[in-house]
């Protein structure tokens, strides 16, 4: 329930600074241009979605959007669901299940998915790792157990280093193996896991994306559990109004700083999302491949770049690296704008990126 209420609350932040609902914008050239939103009412990747267009009193399209929103969703969230199974589909907890004993035959799409994240986890030196169940799997442990006693669990709850390193052993990328040809995925080690949770709802958000420029969408904007995805500008070619989560929740706005963005996705992993404390300690659910603890260097990243899949592996990244790391990593990529907030909330920017202080 908790997780339900901020997951509200932080579509209402966007869900405002788009302009939502069927309401009058003023536009030069045509004043009966309307904001038109649909909410996806199925909850997907744990998570609340809707998706927003331009038109006036006949356009339609939003409803063919928003159906069209619904089945790429619907399809994805059982493809890469790790903790359930579903008839018909080879999903994420099949090949887990199946780890050490036998490949797995999956969906091409599935396949395409493990090779773009065996691409993320080379691009990210590692830092974004989908093999690195064993170790988030002691993580949520704990955090599901600390959920029924929020800010006041034992500290001996938590994994302890042998755990921790013993799980450690069991992260390699090469243990998953994909064979293009047979259509099959294999996880060689047993005791390894996949957790697509990093990478999975920008990468659907992308396919998303695409599906609705192929049905002439020109002017949407989705808005899929905080992940944004614009197609085109708004109809006046002006851009898409965007805000910041204050990671600062004792802050009297709890939007940071607003931002413009054109046809772009922008992706945030933050600290204050999904946590519990341990005495005065925060242990929130980014975990530093490298640490094994939740990483410790902002309290929010944000990456605004074209493809929502890449900026989700991004943000996950850089959250698990230092500013001058980051920075570096996405200079040598190019095309990519980053929003950092330390851990004392100052904000940091590359070059291409206007702040907008709040109104
Ligand atoms: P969000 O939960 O807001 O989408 P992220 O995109 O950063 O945030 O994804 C966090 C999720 O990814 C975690 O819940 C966990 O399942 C997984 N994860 C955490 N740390 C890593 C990591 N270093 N590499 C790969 N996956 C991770
Ligand atoms: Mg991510």
């Amino acid at each position: 329930m908790k997780k339900i209420l901020s997951l509200l609350l932080l579509l209402s932040i966007v869900f405002s600074l788009f302009s939502c609902g069927d309401k009058k914008v003023d536009t030069p050239e045509n004043k009966d241009y309307k904001t038109r939103s649909r909410t996806i009412s199925t909850v997907y990747f744990n998570t609340f979605s809707a998706v927003y267009s331009y038109g006036d009193e006949s356009d339609v399209n939003i409803n063919n959007y928003a159906a069209i929103a619904e089945e790429v969703l619907s399809y994805y969230h059982e493809l890469f669901d790790i903790y359930y199974e579903y008839a018909g589909v080879n999903n994420i907890r099949t090949i887990n299940k199946n780890a050490g004993k036998k490949a797995v035959a999956v969906d091409r799409e599935m396949i395409d998915f493990l090779l773009y994240c065996k691409e993320l986890y080379t691009l990210t030196n590692g830092k974004t790792n989908v093999m690195l169940g064993s170790v988030l799997k002691l993580w949520h442990d704990v955090r599901e157990i600390a959920d029924g006693d929020f800010g006041y669990l034992n500290p001996a709850l938590l994994p302890s280093e042998e755990e921790l390193n013993a799980a450690k052993e069991h992260v390699s990328i090469d243990s998953l193996i994909i064979d293009e040809t047979a259509g099959t995925v294999y996880i060689s080690d047993p005791n390894a896991s996949l957790d697509v949770g990093a990478i999975a709802k920008g990468y659907t958000v992308e396919i998303l994306y695409k599906r609705l420029v192929s049905e002439g969408a020109d002017s949407v904007a989705l808005n899929i559990g905080g992940n944004l995805r614009t197609i085109g500008l708004k109809p006046d070619g002006s851009l898409w109004m965007t805000g910041l989560t204050n990671p600062d929740k004792s802050a009297s706005n709890s939007v940071k700083c607003r931002i413009e963005i054109g046809s772009s996705s922008m992706v945030t992993s933050g600290d204050y999302e999904r946590f519990f404390y341990a005495g005065n300690t925060k242990y929130h659910h980014i975990i530093d491949p490298e640490t094994l603890m939740p990483a410790a260097y902002f309290s929010s990243v944000t990456i605004i770049t074209e493809n929502s899949g890449l900026a989700d592996a991004l943000s996950t990244a850089l959250f698990c690296m230092s500013y001058e790391e980051g920075l570096a990593l996405v200079n040598s990529i190019g095309g990519i704008e980053v929003v950092w907030i330390d851990l004392d909330y100052n904000v940091k920017t590359t070059p291409g990126i206007n702040i907008l202080p709040i109104e």
